[in-house]
């Protein structure tokens, strides 16, 4: 009889766990601090955000001054490694979830509020090496360090390595460009994970 009961007091827990609702909310902010004294490096990162939000045709990444506003952080490393060997930059992806509890007349409902952020790391030498080039938008050196920039928030948005040359998230990134890389389809997939329309053209 007692074990009746038990089992009974289970069957109800289960559709009770049945009913709850989920409602999953994303928010896909990203406030970027540069964590270095540099205010050459810091201007970079500000004019390739800027850059990158005109590409985006909407505000994808925020550059802020106070570390307290960020959720999101860019270092700049001295001779940058991982398993791998060396690199020039490092871009993953965080996501934090926050769940609160709802009980209405329909049942019970669970928000759960996934907040998005990023970090990004660069190679010091690398990137200081070609800051000369942000004066002239078809530099090579530029090139170089506004794809190495697309090429790190992109894993920041979740995106993995291709195996398309002509691709931003090939795993290597010219300093010369003599191929043609693809940034209208890189754009589109960041548009789709923003949620960004863009603008019709007039
Ligand atoms: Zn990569």
């Amino acid at each position: 009889m007692h074990k009746l009961v038990r089992l009974m007091a289970v069957v109800s827990l289960f559709s009770l766990v049945g009913c709850k609702q989920y409602k999953v909310h994303q928010v896909k902010d990203f406030r970027l601090y540069v964590d270095n004294g540099d205010p050459e490096l810091k201007a970079a990162i500000v004019e390739l955000a800027a850059q990158y939000n005109k590409d985006v045709g909407g505000k994808a990444l925020t550059v802020v001054d106070n570390k307290d506003d960020a959720n999101s952080k860019i270092s700049f490393v001295a001779n940058l490694k991982d398993d791998g060997g060396s690199k020039l930059g490092l871009g993953q992806w965080i996501t934090t979830e926050q769940q609160k509890n709802k009980i209405a007349a329909t049942g019970s409902q669970q928000d759960i509020t996934v907040y998005h952020s990023m970090a990004l790391e660069f190679d010091s030498a690398n990137f200081e090496g070609k800051l000369a080039g942000m004066k002239n938008k078809k530099s090579d050196a530029y090139k170089h360090l506004y794809h190495l920039f697309c090429h790190e928030v992109g894993h920041g948005m979740e995106l993995n390595h291709s195996a398309d040359m002509s691709n931003v998230m090939y795993k290597s990134i010219p300093d010369h460009y003599t191929r043609t890389i693809d940034f209208a389809s890189y754009f589109a997939y960041v548009r789709s994970y923003l949620g960004v329309t863009p603008a019709p053209l007039t």
